[in-house]
């Protein structure tokens, strides 16, 4: 039986480390909030919607036995984030971790857009992963304290993207961030590292995305050579780990789970994969053996 849907860590990989996700209320940040609970964490979730958060902690902590504190805090706003680290120091003592979730994102041809749209993107994706990694970068330095930053990109991060195009910017962005604070910042102990997440199904994410009939049309499973999409868990563990001492020596890297997507995009001669086998025997006679 394959256990990619279990927890994977030992129960006690975080315990009592003290975790701020953004956008922690909903998807995959509440996904990776649960997990992180059930390992030891104690957890700030932040969004913009107040209510979200407290209905999302009263689950996670009935369902985990954990600790969750939800504090509204827009992202693009510098001083609702620095308010978020002082509760947090004010309530449980310490930060151990920054997991930079939260994001927007919609579907459009870029010609379509305008600035505003644009700029709002940039400004919850880039601006805000910036902010936050800014501000609690600061506080640590400040306490001589260490930590850990986990950011959440995409794989057309690097490949760019048609019909995302602010996002696409953006988490380009946000993987520059990641690879120049791991350099600079090691020397106060502070370690960065990312996640690029291939398809995996949020309300969010989906509805944005792949609004209508574009979610039968462009089945996203059909793109992945794994031939499905991810499980939360599957992220789950792997921020886990990340976020975890026992990655204590991984640092600046960007770490894809996505069956093999968009590796499977850039490959000239992926799409051979639809010839058949008989077609495959006619080609074989053709060259000759
Ligand atoms: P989601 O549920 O819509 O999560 C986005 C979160 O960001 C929401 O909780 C939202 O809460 C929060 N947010 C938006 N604007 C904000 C702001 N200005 N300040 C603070 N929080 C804000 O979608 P998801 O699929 O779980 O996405 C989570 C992350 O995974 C994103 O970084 C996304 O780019 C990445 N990702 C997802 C997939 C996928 O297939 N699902 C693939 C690749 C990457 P509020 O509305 O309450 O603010």
């Amino acid at each position: 039986m394959s256990k990619h849907t279990e927890g994977m860590l030992r129960t006690d990989a975080l315990q009592d480390k003290v975790l701020i996700v953004t956008g922690g209320g909903t998807g995959l940040g509440r996904s990776m909030s649960k997990y992180f609970l059930e390992l030891g964490a104690k957890v700030v979730i932040t969004s913009r919607k107040l209510e979200v958060l407290e209905q999302t902690a009263r689950e996670l902590e009935s369902e985990t036995g954990g600790k969750v504190l939800p504090l509204a805090c827009d992202v693009r706003e510098y001083e609702q984030i620095e308010e978020v680290i002082s509760k947090t120091v004010g309530e449980w003592g310490r930060i151990d971790g920054l997991l930079n979730n939260a994001a927007g994102n919609f579907i459009s041809p870029t010609e379509r857009l305008s600035h505003r749209a644009f700029n709002t993107v940039l400004d919850i994706v880039l601006k805000g992963t910036t902010q936050f990694s800014l501000a609690l970068g600061k506080h640590w330095i400040d306490q001589k304290q260490g930590g850990t930053m986990l950011n959440i990109v995409t794989t057309y991060a690097w490949t760019g993207s048609g019909y995302v195009v602010p996002s696409a910017c953006a988490k380009a962005g946000v993987l520059a961030l990641t690879r120049s604070l791991a350099v600079e910042w090691a020397k106060y102990k502070i370690r960065c590292n990312a996640i690029a997440p291939g398809p995996f199904p949020t309300e969010g994410a989906w509805s944005r995305l792949l609004p209508g009939e574009l979610k039968d049309k462009f089945d996203p499973a059909r793109r992945v050579p794994l031939g499905r999409v991810g499980e939360h868990q599957e992220l789950a563990n792997l921020a886990a780990y990340l976020m975890s001492d026992f990655s204590a020596y991984v640092n600046g890297e960007v770490v894809t789970i996505d069956g093999g997507e968009w590796i499977k995009g850039a490959g000239e001669f992926n799409n051979l994969e639809r010839v058949t086998p008989q077609m495959w025997d006619i080609f074989e006679q053709m060259r000759g053996k």
